[in-house]
């Protein structure tokens, strides 16, 4: 598709400034920057015009005026997606990033969440009523989006995946009407959503179930590089028969000495906290740890120390690929990738789906996989002023997936799949592929809206 022209952008700009009502719709200078500016400081992508919704009709307007333009649209949430499918060259970019209400109702225990709200926002306005909810790791990816798609975190096991708790969503599709999408209304579209991505249209707010956890307990543990393939390989053993309320997340980075090192992050959300202690335990017990902190905290400050380490601007490429178990051959791969490892900002990183997240019947929802696996994000992150060895990154987390292909399952995670990854892009949806296609060709004949990958329908 060709780059919008200057006067399909200077009509666009003219009828959104007439029927955009409460937000902002930008071009240049600040405003424009933070539209622009996403969590992966590689994407150089520049829209030709932003519209920084305040409220749903901001949104409803930017989707009809783009059309009438003939301009490409894309919606922009936390600006997580290492891709920047929240960008495209030239396009209008429907920025959501300013409207992070969250109103919890305390007593249904759900949270009704704006569209760009962050995870981070839920959580801090759960945890004021003792309650929490199932995001992911990180406090800064914006909730909808990781919804949306997924939503692998600390208490999957428990509580399935972030989509699992999904209750109904606002949305505003391609031909302007506003729907409310839940098991009642519209329950193909909440069908598609669970999984399919920003494919159908806006979200403009969310309504997502909260969970009443009394203790958490989390923290690090780290093992040298010279026990890695006996933890890995005790490890295997722990993961997926774990009860639904130990969720581990696992993989290998370098340490602080530039050495790599093999990280256990798990999350015990259970009642019984003794029971937590003795499971955590066992899993200080795999090897001889460098370093053991596990205590008691709260969804935000977990969120908040993931953020800690992965902030905004540096350069990064992700491959995902899902795997059964940690097998011989998946072990031999981590060690590779750890031992080879070209930035020390690199890291292979590991999402157990078991539990809660495994008992929901694989076509309940879009998301395509729900055997017990291993969902394995290889992240080749650098620092920007390595621009040099870019390359060379990149062809590190291309190298690792590589060798990760014969284990893997087919398919891989939408979220994270990026856009030439046509083989497994064809099986992420796994058996909801053909019912998928068929709700896209209902609420969006058209593609209007591009977001996470759509297997090619031919
Ligand atoms: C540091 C980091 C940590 C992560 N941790 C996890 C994790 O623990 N578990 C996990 O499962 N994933 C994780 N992810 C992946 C993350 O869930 C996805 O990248 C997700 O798509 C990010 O959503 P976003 O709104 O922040 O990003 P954006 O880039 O704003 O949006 C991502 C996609 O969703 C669409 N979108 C976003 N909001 C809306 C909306 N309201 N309506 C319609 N479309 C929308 C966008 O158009 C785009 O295509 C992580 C990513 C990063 C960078």
């Amino acid at each position: 598709m060709h780059p919008p022209t200057h006067q399909q952008i200077a009509r666009l700009s003219d009828t959104l400034r007439r029927t955009v009502r409460a937000g902002e719709v930008v071009t240049t200078g600040p405003d424009y920057d933070a539209g622009r500016n996403i969590w992966n400081g590689a994407v150089s992508t520049r829209p030709g015009i932003i519209v920084r919704c305040a409220d749903p009709s901001d949104a409803r307007a930017a989707v009809l005026a783009a059309q009438e333009n003939g301009v490409p649209l894309t919606v922009r949430g936390g600006g997580h997606d290492w891709a920047g499918r929240s960008l495209s060259d030239g396009g209008l970019t429907i920025d959501l990033s300013g409207t992070r209400q969250v109103t919890v109702d305390p007593v249904a225990e759900v949270a009704e969440v704006s569209g760009g709200a962050t995870a981070a926002d839920v959580a801090a306005a759960a945890q004021l009523f003792g309650l929490t909810v199932a995001a992911g790791s990180a406090g800064a990816v914006g909730m909808t989006g990781l919804t949306l798609g997924g939503g692998y975190g600390p208490l999957s096991g428990r509580f399935g995946l972030a989509l699992d708790n999904l209750v109904s969503a606002e949305v505003v599709l391609a031909d302007g009407s506003v729907v409310t999408a839940d098991s009642e209304r519209e329950p193909d579209l909440f069908w598609a959503l669970r999984g399919g991505g920003g494919n159908f249209g806006v979200v403009t707010s969310v309504r997502v179930r909260l969970h009443r956890v009394p203790t958490l307990l989390s923290g690090l543990v780290l093992f040298p590089w010279e026990q890695a393939d006996t933890v890995l390989a005790g490890l295997s053993n722990v993961l997926l028969e774990s009860p639904d309320e130990l969720t581990v997340q696992s993989g290998v980075l370098a340490g602080p000495d530039g050495k790599p090192v093999v990280f256990l992050s798990p999350t015990w959300s259970g009642d019984d906290t003794a029971a937590g202690e003795r499971a955590l335990a066992r899993l200080d017990s795999l090897g001889t740890p460098l370093v053991s902190q596990i205590a008691p905290t709260s969804t935000p400050e977990m969120l908040a120390g993931i953020d800690a380490q992965f902030p905004f601007g540096r350069h990064v490429k992700i491959r995902p690929r899902s795997v059964p178990s940690l097998t011989s051959g998946v072990r031999d791969t981590l060690i590779l990738a750890g031992s080879t490892l070209t930035s020390p900002l690199s890291a292979v990183s590991m999402h157990s789906l078991h539990g809660a997240a495994a008992r929901v019947p694989v076509t309940d929802t879009a998301f395509g996989n729900r055997t017990p696996h291993l969902m394995i994000e290889i992240i080749a992150q650098w620092d920007p002023n390595d621009t040099s060895r870019a390359a060379e990154h990149r062809a590190w987390a291309d190298k690792v997936a590589g060798a990760l292909e014969s284990d893997a399952l087919p398919g891989g995670y939408p979220n994270l799949l990026g856009p030439d990854e046509v083989a497994q892009i064809a099986h992420a949806y796994g058996p909801n592929t053909e019912r998928l296609l068929a709700v896209k060709r209902r609420f969006d004949p058209d593609h209007v809206f591009r977001a996470i990958p759509l297997p090619d329908p031919s």
